[in-house]
């Protein structure tokens, strides 16, 4: 059996990605801080008959990250994709933000990534069959955003790391990509919608038109799905798409 695991996989995209790649065959790993609902999902998959694990899994700790793949190891004996996905989003004015938050977005955002890549990393290349690490960027990679330079920064770096491992891993079959989706609708984008209104001072309306979809060509979000469907898409890639950013934007920031 194929595995898969997806930090961040109780809610939103990741909790679509985990239920996709179980419906899919894979035994995935549910990696993230809120147990309560990682423990739900996985009640709710293997009640399908789905293969399903839950860990506690704080991808800025480094203690954690490791164990949390041996735990993936011990159950399932592979390490076959991996979707470093976890993220938080806190929005402030740029003169006015506070350098605790802003390493805090580090710890979650970059110090997660890298914890999280190298721990795949490690098992893939021991495994000697190869892997698929893939992180979820964000439109942000190649924009630029107000209220948002420390996710920006990050999300730009995530989609660097992408490039950097696949050159790295390309001679032990690892394959490494950035998903870059513009705005969906989740928990992290439903609370910046009325934080963004107070800090710029617009209806929560006008936070949607004119700042979450305005360059859209459709004036639409991006789905939970889409992203799901791109990830089964790539844990099939053979390498042709190593390294690259996948732009699920509708139409904002095309290359
Ligand atoms: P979400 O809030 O629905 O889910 C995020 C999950 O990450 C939660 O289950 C949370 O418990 C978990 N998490 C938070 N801190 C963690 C930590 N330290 N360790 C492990 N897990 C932790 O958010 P989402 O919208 O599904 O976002 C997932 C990813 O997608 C993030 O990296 C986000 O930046 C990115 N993204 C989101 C959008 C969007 O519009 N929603 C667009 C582009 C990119």
């Amino acid at each position: 059996m194929k595995t898969a695991l997806i930090t961040g996989g109780a809610s939103g995209i990741g909790k679509a990605c985990v239920i996709r790649m179980a419906r899919e065959g894979y035994g995935v790993v549910v990696a993230d801080v809120n147990m309560a609902a990682t423990e739900a999902l996985v009640q709710e998959l293997t009640g399908e008959g789905l293969a399903a694990i839950a860990v506690h899994m704080d991808v800025s700790s480094e203690q954690e990250v490791e164990a949390g793949f041996d735990r993936m190891m011990e159950a399932y004996g592979s390490c076959d994709l991996v979707m470093s996905n976890a993220g938080i989003q806190i929005v402030h004015p740029f003169d006015e933000y506070p350098f605790a938050d802003w390493k805090k977005m580090m710890a979650i955002h970059a110090d997660g990534a890298f914890l999280v890549a190298r721990a795949a990393f490690r098992r893939m290349k021991a495994g000697g069959k190869g892997g698929r690490i893939v992180f979820t960027g964000s439109v942000q990679s190649f924009v630029g955003s107000k209220l948002k330079e420390p996710y920006n920064f990050a999300k730009h770096g995530v989609a660097g790391l992408a490039k950097a491992v696949a050159r790295e891993g390309a001679e032990y079959g690892i394959y490494t990509y950035t998903i870059c989706p513009s705005f969906i609708k989740t928990p992290l984008v439903e609370k910046q919608i009325p934080e963004q209104a107070r800090d710029l001072g617009i209806s929560e309306e006008e936070v949607v038109k004119n700042i979450m979809l305005r360059d859209t060509v459709d004036g639409q979000f991006t789905t939970v799905e889409d992203v799901a469907d791109m990830l089964a898409f790539l844990a099939n890639d053979k390498g042709a798409l190593t390294g690259q950013s996948l732009r699920l934007t509708h139409g904002w920031a095309m290359m």
